[in-house]
């Protein structure tokens, strides 16, 4: 976060920060209007005495009165007991753990206003570890319901209290919209927020709890408009910047690869490629999100729209987000294009010395005209002479800041194209909002002669009968891949597991070889037993989830994968995918161990209902959330904090109408929006 990292550093307290201090720069609360915006999560209503012979039992409320007595006893454990009487009744306050200090503030006489949860209690009525404040008599009552933040065991929330408070104040909370541009009926953005943090008590506490409250809903349209804002803008940005325009040649590259590929293109494949050969053809930079479902042929267009570039006498940089994956698209880059006169060159994390050095001044002089790599290839030391086109397979795996580092690549001082790959869709309502800036090219349709995979649930208790139905497969000469349970505290864990299933298989099926692949084995390792099960010398493969994506051996007909319910949806999908490839029929099996929680069973079921990538994204996304699909953890932040889009679609739609407009005729109070709003988070949700 830059510009947040900026305002710190910029502030006038240089002294070492308290504890408190950091921990709220931890929570992200750094600019006063930070802090304005950190909403507590709930009340307490200390507006009101209740006389204790009026409170009911399993009420929480405060109440005050004089300490009659306040002791040590044992019964069973050590324990703090003090009586409190405020004319009406008497009442118990009991304390199981207490500090010295706790029992000198109880001294008999001492009048104290406590609150608490009313219980009945064997030796009457009484309130469990109450919060106690020692007052004098006729202390006003607070007039407004006591905010309850969301904070960290560093932060106490007394003093989060104070400083969001006086933020409050100090912050410019001045009205930056013109009130034809906000739904009518809603308070302003500092009377909203006002009010969240101190409601009067007599507000519908529901309407708070539920967001339905015209505070919230004030709060919920000013971030939708923020975040529609700077989709508009990241357009025009992009509108206004240059790449270069690659024109498809005639007996080029691209049309001598066509010729020579071993398949036609299905319909689907055509249209995207042409869609997307359209784009390179124009002087700004495309920005396009090439989905199709696991096995639908995104490499081939991929390829398609590198040789283009190349054409053109533009380098193509391809990044994947594993070392596998990157490696497979390498084996099918060369495959296709080596016999045309045209090398590939190759740059991983694990390629270093000499050859890595030689390989950065090969594309700093543009001699290599393909890239083929991991992140390895966005490293500082990595500069392109001409890069025209990039393509970052499963973008949804790359961190954004390696995006947006990947666009400033080139040396030449225009944008590259940009092309990204995913085989999880986007939902519509993502599409609308986040992506409004990436135009969206599918491929809705498998190459032909494909059996769709049929999917099995079995419990754990059945590995026999599984490993039963391995040995027929291997001894039909077909494969099989074994995928262990992902443990995400634990790679040793996932490692010992893998192991262990490993050795297992390996006495269950004498006269086969079963090999092992996994996250902690050398690149070069993992490359020799990869080429040993495409080459059908291995017949059982046993791995993590490193084969997650990008495996290609047409020849595996079966798929078991273990704990399947720690699984996500899409994620076992993309596994499935690995059978299937060929004319065999496949099955997956998916493994679980008791008991299975609900959603586990609607994953599992979601899974043996369909083999449509899309209707399971669809699915995933109803069990999951959305925060996920977006790699907000990369980005570190989450998206929107307050607004959701499938509840608050009514305000979606009143950002959406309203956000051009306003960039239009205002657009120094949209910056200013966005600003206050996104901060440094805005360049992240434009990548
Ligand atoms: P994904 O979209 O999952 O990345 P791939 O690009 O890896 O899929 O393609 C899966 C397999 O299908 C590869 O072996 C690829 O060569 C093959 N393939 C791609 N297009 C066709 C086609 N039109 N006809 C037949 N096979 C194809
Ligand atoms: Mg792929």
């Amino acid at each position: 976060m830059p510009e947040a990292a900026a305002i710190a550093a910029e502030s006038p307290a240089r002294k070492e920060k308290s504890g408190p201090q950091k921990a709220m720069d931890k929570l992200g609360l750094l600019r006063d209007i930070d802090l304005a915006l950190h909403l507590p999560m709930r009340y307490e209503d200390e507006t009101r005495l209740t006389r204790i012979a009026d409170a009911h039992e399993g009420q929480t409320v405060q109440c005050e009165g004089i300490v009659r007595d306040c002791r040590v006893e044992f019964r069973p454990r050590r324990q703090l007991v003090a009586r409190l009487d405020d004319g009406s009744d008497e009442l118990v306050l009991r304390f199981l753990n207490f500090y010295p200090s706790q029992q000198k503030q109880l001294a008999p006489g001492t009048r104290v206003r406590v609150r608490g949860e009313l219980r009945g209690g064997f030796f009457g009525r009484e309130m469990v570890h109450p919060v106690c404040k020692p007052v004098a008599e006729g202390t006003p009552l607070a007039d407004a319901l006591t905010p309850v933040y969301p904070t960290s065991a560093q932060l106490p929330q007394a003093y989060l209290r104070k400083a969001v408070a006086s933020a409050l104040q100090r912050a410019p909370l001045d009205e930056l919209l013109p009130p034809a541009s906000v739904p009518p009926g809603l308070p302003s953005l500092r009377e909203a927020l006002h009010f969240l943090h101190h409601p009067r008590p007599d507000v519908a506490l529901a309407t708070l709890q539920d967001q339905t409250h015209p505070a919230w809903q004030r709060l919920k349209f000013e971030e939708l408009l923020a975040q529609q804002l700077s989709q508009l803008q990241a357009q025009q940005e992009r509108a206004a910047l240059r790449a270069p325009p690659l024109a498809t040649m005639s007996g080029g590259l691209h049309e001598r690869l066509l010729a020579a590929l071993p398949f036609q293109l299905t319909a689907a494949q055509r249209r995207v490629a042409e869609e997307i050969a359209t784009d390179l053809q124009r002087d700004r930079p495309m920005h396009r999100l090439l989905q199709g479902d696991v096995g639908a042929g995104k490499t081939v267009v991929a390829a398609l729209a590198a040789a283009v570039a190349m054409d053109a006498g533009w380098q193509c940089a391809l990044m994947a987000p594993t070392e596998i994956l990157a490696e497979q698209h390498f084996r099918k880059l060369v495959q296709w294009l080596e016999p045309l006169g045209i090398g590939v060159a190759w740059l991983t994390g694990s390629r270093k010395g000499k050859a890595r050095t030689q390989m950065v001044a090969r594309v700093a002089s543009g001699e290599a005209a393909l890239v083929v790599g991991t992140h390895a290839v966005i490293q500082d030391d990595v500069q392109f002479a001409r890069l025209g086109l990039a393509i970052v397979d499963e973008q949804h795996r790359f961190g954004v800041a390696q995006r947006l580092q990947l666009k400033r690549k080139s040396l030449v001082g225009m944008e590259p194209h940009l092309l990204m790959m995913s085989a999880t869709p986007i939902p519509r309502t993502l599409a609308m909002t986040y992506f409004a800036d990436l135009d969206v090219s599918t491929i809705d349709e498998l190459p032909p002669g494909r059996t769709p995979v049929l999917t099995k649930v079995f419990a754990d208790s059945k590995r026999e009968q599984v490993i039963a139905r391995i040995r027929d497969e291997a001894a039909k000469g077909r494969q099989v891949y074994w995928v262990c349970p992902l443990i995400e505290e634990s790679e040793t864990l996932d490692l010992q597991n893998a192991t262990e299933t490993h050795r297992l298989l390996c006495e269950a099926l004498p006269g086969h070889s079963v090999g092992l692949l996994h996250g902690r084995m050398p690149a070069a390792e993992k490359a020799a037993v990869m080429a040993q099960f495409a080459g059908g010398q291995m017949q059982v493969l046993v791995a993590t989830t490193v084969i997650e994506v990008g495996v290609d051996v047409p020849n595996a007909s079966l798929m078991v994968i273990e704990h399947a319910e720690r699984f996500g949806l899409s994620q076992l999908h993309q596994l499935r995918g690995r059978v299937g490839r060929g004319a065999v029929a496949s099955v997956c099996v998916l493994l679980y161990t008791s008991p299975l929680s609900d959603t586990g069973k609607a994953r599992l079921k979601a899974m043996v209902d369909t083999n449509d990538g899309f209707e399971i994204a669809r699915r995933d996304l109803d069990i999951r959330g959305p925060g996920e699909f977006m790699g907000a953890r990369q980005s570190g932040a989450p998206l929107l904090r307050f607004a959701d889009l499938n509840e608050d679609a009514a305000l979606l739609e009143q950002a959406r109408r309203a956000a051009p407009a306003l960039l239009q005729r205002q657009p120094a109070l949209a910056q200013a929006h966005v600003q206050r709003w996104l901060g440094g988070r805005a360049e992240y949700l434009k990548a």
